[in-house]
């Protein structure tokens, strides 16, 4: 830090600009599950120099550590019992976010079935929802990341530079879930997939706490009928745009 000389009268002097951080931005991103919000999110990343964090799969490594610990995904006060003995941390990497919970990689294990429903599920709590909030703000403090969800622009960064609300017609975010989803047993069809996801849509937008809707000043994309590579040039001019907006 630089000493004021103590004989120099500080009032009505110009300072000669003192060489500032540049601020950095947060990136809002969300929507329904299998609307393209993670590859978007990642390819955003990339592209801005920023940090990709994946909020769902905080809820997903909540949910897990329920099942393990014999817990019902309804039970929210067991739930918040657990916040005291666990650890959450999201690692960006190139493609989407390596998850430890308290210290395990359980990366994969949080994209299996049983985990994405009971992440679903628990996510319907408001002590929950508040402790994940506080969890995710942290992250993004000092900005530079690229977050998606489904309340990062309405909740967890309402003042946010950038806000996409990324949609699809539930049809092709079925097919799309499904085809992401590997080699699947031979009971799970197309029709169950989009089954599933769309509970789990009505589960998101009727809660009572943080439901599932655009910010009001959120750019609505709808990648229906939209390639990947149109999907990520709109983006990237939308990014553009209220970057220079906020003057970054
Ligand atoms: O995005 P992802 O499918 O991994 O999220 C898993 C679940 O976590 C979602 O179905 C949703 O219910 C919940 N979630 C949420 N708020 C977020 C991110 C995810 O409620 N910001």
């Amino acid at each position: 830090m630089t000493e004021i000389e103590s004989n120099t009268p500080q009032s009505n002097i110009a300072q000669p600009d003192a060489p500032t951080q540049r601020r950095l931005p947060v990136v809002a991103i969300d929507g329904p599950a299998g609307a393209g919000k993670s590859t978007l999110a990642a390819h955003l990343a990339r592209r801005f120099g920023l940090l990709n964090l994946e909020s769902g799969a905080m809820y997903r490594a909540l949910a897990l550590k329920a099942i393990e610990s014999d817990i019902g995904f309804e039970d929210e006060a067991a739930l918040s019992a657990l916040f005291a003995t666990t650890t959450i941390e999201l690692q960006p990497q190139s493609e989407g976010n390596r998850v430890l919970l308290d210290g395990h990689d359980v990366t994969r294990r949080v994209r299996e079935r049983d985990v994405a429903e009971g992440a679903s599920q628990v996510s319907v709590h408001p002590q929950v929802r508040q402790w994940m909030v506080a969890q995710q703000r942290t992250l993004g403090a000092n900005g530079g990341v690229v977050m998606e969800g489904r309340d990062i622009g309405t909740k967890v960064f309402p003042n946010a530079e950038v806000k996409i609300f990324l949609d699809a017609a539930p049809e092709v975010r079925g097919q799309r879930r499904f085809l992401q989803g590997g080699p699947v047993p031979p009971t799970v069809t197309e029709e169950s997939v989009l089954m599933a996801l769309r509970e789990r849509d009505a589960r998101d937008r009727s809660r009572a706490a943080s439901p599932l809707e655009p910010a009001p000043d959120a750019i609505l994309l709808d990648s229906t009928g939209m390639t990947f590579e149109q999907v990520t040039a709109r983006s990237e001019e939308i990014v553009r745009q209220r970057l220079a907006l906020a003057g970054l």
